[in-house]
């Protein structure tokens, strides 16, 4: 059985349904990313998992115990929100034990507790600061400080970079994961931020209009994705429109160029579109790297981008993007050139709508 489950979880707002039978089985010590864009409901799911949103239907449990009729203060739950929601009138020291004198208790229990937790964070020496003097990421470990402090069974952490600037954002994610790893606590972690959810999470919920659109671990999210939603929303896909040509042989042809896809396309007729992904990285100019499949089109344009030159070309109407690493002795070709792009045909991905 799994830690953390949740059943076809609906939630709707009035005539408006924001959750639509979602469903997740969640393990013991696991980082999940609800990743989406702004309005999929991802915070609405953390909410009714947290207690602070009653669901439309379904089930939440956790440990094998449902947590439907439980108020948030008898989850045993933590939770790191955006802004930071410390206690301004209150020193480090005192927003870190705030939880544990509320759950009365014994002063050198919470003393020893808080000292813990702030030597987790590293911020032991700034127990007697308050809020106001600390940096936006001092903040947000302190917030991250006072949530695990109780001990909490789950946590649950709604965009907790998004309001800090870019490199603070990177360090602090890889700290969070690593905390994470050392407390083995089972975490949620909502973000519209696909490379933050790639490179910390166990598994991926790649949201959509309310429903799950993929599960995944990132490699999974990232490589084979499911729907055109995931395929554009993680990472840079080409999008490709092919003709099938033959099911059965899994023939199909890009503008004239016909193409053996390893992928079954039998569930189509000869002369359906199919939509297909192909990643930047996966192609290559180069002869001699290993591919078994090549499309010549032209040049549009080759920006230089620093470590890769992000070329992109013309394949019968579809615009085509792929990087070529930059190395001593590689010119970016120049656009209306014809070029052949190499690449093996277990990476051009068949995609659902
Ligand atoms: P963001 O990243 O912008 O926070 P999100 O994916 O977390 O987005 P939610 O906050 O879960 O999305 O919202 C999902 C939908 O539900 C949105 O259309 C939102 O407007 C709506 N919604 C959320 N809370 C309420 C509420 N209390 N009353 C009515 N509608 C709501």
């Amino acid at each position: 059985m799994a830690f953390l489950e949740l059943a076809n979880l609906k939630k709707s707002f009035g005539n408006t349904q924001v959750v639509h039978d979602f469903n997740m089985q969640i393990e013991k010590g696991e980082f999940i990313s609800f990743l989406g864009p702004s309005g999929c409901g991802k915070t609405t799911v953390l909410r009714m998992i947290a207690g602070f949103e009653t669901p439309s239907a379904g089930r939440i449990a956790i440990g094998g115990k449902e947590q439907n009729s439980l108020k948030p203060n008898k989850r045993n739950i933590g939770m790191v929100f955006q802004a930071y929601a410390l206690f301004p009138n209150m020193t480090v020291h005192d927003n870190v034990a705030f939880g544990l004198k509320v759950a009365g208790a014994q002063p050198t229990e919470i003393d020893q507790r808080v000292k813990e937790m702030l030597a987790l964070i590293k911020l032991d020496h700034l127990a007697d600061r308050y809020p106001y003097q600390l940096s936006g990421g001092q903040q947000q470990r302190v917030a991250l400080a006072r949530a695990l402090a109780v001990r909490p069974q789950v946590l649950l952490l709604d965009e907790p970079l998004s309001a800090l600037d870019a490199k603070i954002r990177v360090s602090l994610r890889e700290e969070i994961r690593a905390i994470q790893q050392t407390l083995g606590i089972t975490t949620v972690f909502v973000t519209h931020d696909q490379e933050e959810a790639l490179s910390i999470s166990d598994r991926i919920v790649v949201m959509n209009a309310g429903r799950a659109d993929q599960i995944g671990t990132p490699f999974e999210i990232y490589n084979t994705p499911a729907t055109r939603f995931v395929a554009s929303f993680v990472g840079t896909l080409n999008m490709i429109e092919a003709k099938v040509v033959d099911p059965a042989a899994n023939r199909i042809q890009i503008g004239d160029q016909g193409v053996t896809l390893k992928q079954s396309v039998a569930a189509f007729k000869a002369g359906d579109t199919v939509s297909l992904a192909l990643r930047p990285e996966a192609g290559s100019l180069t002869e001699g790297t290993p591919s078994d499949t090549k499309l010549t089109g032209q040049v549009v344009s080759a920006h230089f981008l620093g470590s890769v030159i992000r070329t992109r070309m013309n394949v019968g109407g579809n615009v085509i993007s792929f990087d070529m690493f930059n190395s001593p002795g590689v010119t970016p070709p120049a656009a209306g050139e014809t070029v052949t792009l190499r690449f093996m045909a277990a990476d051009l991905l068949v995609i659902r709508d």
